[in-house]
Parts: structure tokens; C-alpha cells; sequence
């Protein structure tokens, strides 16, 4: 993690103006924490974007998604329990939930646990960050930091919609909490001539992977990555194209698709990148 403290001898103002500074950009941030994988329209900033807990000279508190990337990958944790909670018909499917698995153990280096746990009844089909953290006090059983080297991560598969907004996908809204939009999922609107080559689940496999690699704080969720991989028109994701952080599922997954039919693979990218690799290899060393 780069906080970056004012070299003393350069410093011109007073260290108090940068706190007052990083105070106030913190609080207007802390407001948008939670991340997006969105199909649709983004408008406004990919919430907790520009808040790098430190980028102002100040020592920030960050909280989102990225701020447990050290309970997550860290030496500490040996197995990371998924739980999961789902609105009735919104079970996600165990594909998915293999792939999540597959990449917990070959990226993060952690054993898993999928614990199906509830299927809820939510009371609504229009969901915001603070509707999403209700439902997990309401519901969530396992606590982040678990005992005897587990860690859990929550993941919420819902009906509705996320914002206000179709198309979204997903999102990583709190440190070790997800919600997975598994309607907006089905109604993806793949062309005929596709459905042979990929499926909702793929797209569904890498929402979720996307969603843990934000959890994991990326792309420079609270560090600085040495490696110039973060698309800088869309703050905290990956410029490579076939990275499952890549943006693109966030303008819509159809031209996502017709992207990567140029590409010869339609499927969404479920691996990620050897940048992201490396980040990823770096907070789980503590120098991110
Ligand atoms: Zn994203
Ligand atoms: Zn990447």
C-alpha cells in the first residue's frame, strides 16, 4: 500500500493542511465505496475510485472493497469460507461458484470452502449499497476474519437490479462482501448465432471473479502497482483486454462480446492477467 507521506524536507504547508485535505476528500469518497462491474451506462465515478488511502499525503480510512485485500491474500489465511446467500430462483450455479473456487486456489493461494447457506427473502428487487449491507447484517453468518486461518467472503445473489441501473452485473461493496446481479445475468441478451459458444454462466463465473479481484484490490485499490496496468479511463481496472478485470463488461456485455469475437473467443475472461498476477502476489507479501 503506497501511502505516501510528505518528505519532510520538502514540505512547504503544514502536515495539517494535508490532513484537512485527505479528511475531506475521505468523507466525500467513503460515500461512493463499492464497486461496479456494470453492463450499462456509468454515471457516476466507480464508487471508493479515486480514494488510494494515501494518494493526498494522509493517512485515509478506506472503506470498500480493497481494505481486507490483506486478510484475503495474506500469510495468515489459510482457507477462505464462501458463503452464500440467494433470493429464491436466484441460486447461482455451481459452475460459477467452481470457477471462484478454482481461482482462490490457484491465484490466491487459499483453500475454499462454498458454504450454501441461506435462501432469503429480500422485500425488494431495487437494491443500493446500503440496502446490500442491511441484507448482510440481516444474514451473514460468517464473520470476515474467521478463526484458526479462515476468512470468509459474503456473496449475495439477487433478483432486481443494482442502482437503479440495468446491466449491472455486480458488485464488490465492503471488504469481503459481494452481490452478484444473477437477473440481470439471465437477460443478457446473447446473439443466436453465440449460444452454442457461451452462456450466462460464463458471464456469471467472471462477475464473480471480477467482483473477488476488486475484494483483492485490484487494480490499485489502496497501493500503487509498479506495473502500468491500470486503465486510467476506468479507475481500477485492468488495460488488458483478455483480463477478467478488464472494463468491458461495464459497457455492455453485447459489445463485450462482439469484442471478443474479433479476439476468436467470445467467453469473458475468468483468469487474471500476469500484472494483476503480480499485484496480487504483492499484497498477499504485505508490500501492497
Ligand atoms: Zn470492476
Ligand atoms: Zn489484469
Amino acid at each position: 500500500m503506497s501511502v505516501k507521506m510528505p518528505n519532510p524536507p520538502t514540505v512547504k504547508k503544514p502536515l495539517i493542511i494535508y490532513l484537512v485535505i485527505g479528511i475531506v476528500i475521505g468523507a466525500v469518497l467513503a460515500g461512493y465505496a463499492g464497486y461496479r462491474y456494470l453492463a450499462g451506462r456509468e454515471e457516476t465515478p466507480p464508487p471508493g475510485g479515486e480514494d488510494d488511502g494515501g494518494e493526498n499525503g494522509t493517512n485515509v480510512i478506506y472503506y470498500g472493497p480493497g481494505m481486507d485485500r490483506h486478510l484475503l491474500l495474506g500469510p495468515n489465511t489459510t482457507r477462505i469460507i464462501v458463503e452464500v446467500d440467494w433470493v429464491s430462483g436466484y441460486r447461482p450455479s455451481d459452475q460459477a461458484l467452481s470457477v471462484l473456487g478454482d481461482r482462490i486456489e490457484d491465484t490466491g493461494g487459499k483453500q475454499y470452502t462454498i458454504m450454501w447457506d441461506d435462501e432469503i427473502i429480500t422485500n425488494t428487487t431495487s437494491y443500493t449499497r446500503e440496502t446490500l449491507e442491511k441484507l448482510e447484517k440481516e444474514h451473514r453468518d460468517t464473520p470476515p476474519e474467521g478463526l484458526n486461518g479462515e476468512a470468509s467472503i459474503y456473496l449475495l445473489c439477487l433478483d432486481g437490479v443494482y442502482n437503479s441501473t440495468q446491466g449491472i452485473l455486480g458488485v464488490a461493496y465492503n471488504g469481503t462482501s459481494m452481490a452478484i446481479m444473477e437477473e440481470q445475468i439471465e437477460n443478457i441478451d446473447i446473439p443466436l448465432i453465440l449460444r452454442n459458444l457461451v452462456s450466462p454462466q460464463d458471464f456469471e463465473a467472471s462477475v464473480m471473479v471480477h467482483e473477488m479481484g476488486h475484494l483483492w484490490g485490484l487494480v490499485n485499490i489502496g497501493y500503487e502497482s509498479e506495473k502500468d496496468h491500470e486503465d486510467k479511463e476506468h479507475p481500477h481496472h485492468c488495460t488488458h483486454d483478455t483480463c477478467v478485470m478488464y472494463w468491458a463488461l461495464e459497457t455492455s456485455p453485447s459489445s463485450y462480446i462482439d469484442n471478443f469475437l474479433n479476439t476468436g473467443s467470445p467467453k469473458p475472461p475468468t483468469t487474471f492477467c500476469d500484472d494483476c498476477k503480480y499485484d496480487i502476489q504483492k499484497i498477499a507479501d504485505g508490500e501492497y
